[in-house]
């Protein structure tokens, strides 16, 4: 990594992320979150789902003790597996991830919307429990890691390892953007990092229970999302703020 980048003055305009992006690209991930903390802590927030990128960035920044708002966003339909999970974590790490819930639970959620909201409307559902939450949890934060990696979506491969969220009004910081599935998974081998069980059932990638379906080997790993709903992305990492619906088709468009 270039030097320079660790002493520069941060004022936050376009050519500054484009420049930081290019900087960072190649640069190992404790480094990326070495930067993100000198330049944004403690208006540093980590959201995680728990899935297998996740809990590499959680244990870099638990063992690591980095200044770190960590919080999951509980929709109140993880699977149990999942929940399990999360209270292994914060044992082994000793950490609270924090809980971000939404505004109606489940129970007026279907009061107002409906029984089962995900089967008829997904994007309302999933702006009601995820995208919503998140917008309220990062106000007052300058910037957010996420864990998302180029090869997982169309969506995706357009990402910097360090961007200007327009949505959110904030630095977004992807360190894990350049690594593969395998990697990831040697990663938490070699940490001895514990992960969710469902993986090992046919589950590589795990949201809410009710979109969340087994894949087979010759699917793509997030084929078992939102199955048969046209739907790729929960809204969280979509670019200049669109929906999730059919995004890998425009986004291998333009
Ligand atoms: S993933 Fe499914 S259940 Fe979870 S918030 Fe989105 S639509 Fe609702």
């Amino acid at each position: 990594m270039d030097g320079s980048v660790a002493r520069r003055a941060w004022t936050g305009g376009p050519a500054e992320i484009a420049a930081a992006a290019r900087w960072l690209e190649d640069v190992p991930a404790e480094q990326v979150l070495d930067w993100a903390v000198a330049r944004f802590a403690p208006r540093l927030a980590f959201a995680t789902a728990f899935g297998p990128e996740g809990l590499v960035l959680l244990h870099l920044i638990a063992s690591r003790r980095l200044p770190v708002d960590v919080f999951t966003l509980d929709t109140g339909l993880f699977f149990p597996e999942t929940y399990a999970l999360w209270r292994r974590l914060e044992a082994r790490y000793g950490i609270t991830v924090r809980a971000v819930r939404p505004h109606l639970s489940l129970d007026e959620q279907a009061a107002r919307h409906g029984q089962a909201l995900w089967e008829r409307d997904p994007d309302r559902c999933c702006q009601i429990r995820k995208v919503d939450p998140l917008q309220e949890s990062l106000a007052g934060h300058r910037a957010w890691i996420t864990a998302i990696r180029r090869d997982q979506t169309g969506e995706r491969s357009l990402a910097a390892v360090v961007e200007h969220d327009l949505r959110h009004g904030l630095v977004k910081v992807n360190p894990l953007l350049g690594w593969s599935s395998a990697r990831v998974w040697a990663y938490l081998r070699e940490h001895e990092v514990p992960t969710n069980p469902l993986h090992g059932a046919g589950y590589p990638s795990i949201g809410c229970w009710p979109c969340t379906s087994p894949v087979s080997a010759d699917e793509n790993p997030r084929a078992g999302r939102w199955r048969g709903r046209g739907k790729t992305e929960c809204g969280l990492h979509l670019r200049d703020g669109r929906r999730g619906r059919g995004l890998e088709s425009e986004a291998e468009r333009s």
